[in-house]
Order: structure tokens, then C-alpha cells, then sequence
């Protein structure tokens, strides 16, 4: 399938619009280009969203999930899940955003526990105040590093599986 990459029309190759170029030649042979049936405009190929199914461009994915999917799937759980599958990554989220320091560099089974009754308790502040502090500190965690974001792509692929 294509995508158009002004009108983002979907598209597949039999669809394509041709176009022939004669630069005011009497005869061939001409350049000829194909554009998006809809506008005219530029098409890349695009790739189906392991999540939804929907057709994008690849700079419009992360490792294969959608920008729409992707986001809509961060919940206080899924990212719990999402901690607990990785390594590192509980000490350095509850760290940084609910201790505001640097993780330890030994980690066990206690402090883990811990850890995710903390995370569990901002959860709790959260949903009792009605307040979305602790819920925005997890989308900017997940969302300002690409690689945080790739990662928590894969994992919603494999809990999807
Ligand atoms: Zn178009
Ligand atoms: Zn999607």
C-alpha cells in the first residue's frame, strides 16, 4: 500500500494516478511518474500498524505501532506491566519522578516492592484527586525518549500477542 504524503490518502499500486511527461515532444519515449489518485501529490509506501491495522508512513510509527495506538495505550498498568518486563526501568522512572534522584546502583526484590507500592500509591493520588500529574509524568517518560518509546511499542505488541 502507499500514502499519500500531503492529503495522506491510502492507496494501493493498481490505484496510483499516471502521469506522462512529453516535455513537448511529438513522440516517445516519455517520462512517466505516478501521484495520488486524490490530489496529485507525492506517495510513499506505507506499512500497516501492528496494533490497529491502520496504513502509515513509517516516520508516522514507532517499531510498528502508531502514533494514535501508541498513546492511547498508556495507562497507569500498561506501563506498570511495561516496568516490570524491562530491565532498570522501574528504579529509573520511580527514581527520577517520584524520589527526584539518581537510581541506586544494587537493586533487589524489597526495593522493587517498594518501588511499585510507591507507584501504585501516585496512582491512588491521581484517581482520588481526579489530578493527571503522575499520568503526564508517565507519557512525557515514555514520549521524550525515542528509545523508551520504541520499547514500550514492543511491549504493547507482545501483551497484544
Ligand atoms: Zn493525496
Ligand atoms: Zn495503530
Amino acid at each position: 500500500m502507499n500514502k499519500c504524503t500531503r492529503c495522506g490518502h491510502v492507496f494501493s499500486d493498481d490505484e496510483r494516478e499516471i502521469e506522462t511527461e512529453t516535455h513537448g515532444l511529438d513522440s516517445g519515449p516519455y517520462e512517466s511518474y505516478s501521484t495520488c489518485p486524490m490530489c496529485g501529490g507525492e506517495y510513499e509506501t506505507a506499512a500497516q500498524c501492528d496494533l490497529c491495522g491502520d496504513y502509515f508512513l513509517e516516520e508516522e510509527m514507532h517499531n510498528g505501532v502508531c502514533d494514535k495506538c501508541l498513546i492511547d495505550s498508556i495507562t497507569y498498568d500498561s506501563f506498570l506491566g511495561f516496568m516490570k518486563s524491562t530491565e532498570g526501568e522501574l528504579e529509573r522512572f520511580c527514581f527520577k519522578n517520584i524520589y527526584g534522584i539518581e537510581p541506586p546502583e544494587e537493586t533487589n526484590i524489597h526495593l522493587r516492592n517498594d518501588l511499585v507500592q510507591k507507584y501504585q500509591d501516585a496512582k491512588k493520588m491521581d484517581t482520588l484527586c481526579k489530578g493527571l500529574s503522575f499520568i503526564c509524568k508517565i507519557n512525557k517518560y515514555i514520549l521524550e525518549d525515542k528509545d523508551t518509546t520504541e520499547l514500550f511499542a514492543e511491549y504493547l505488541k507482545e501483551v497484544k500477542e
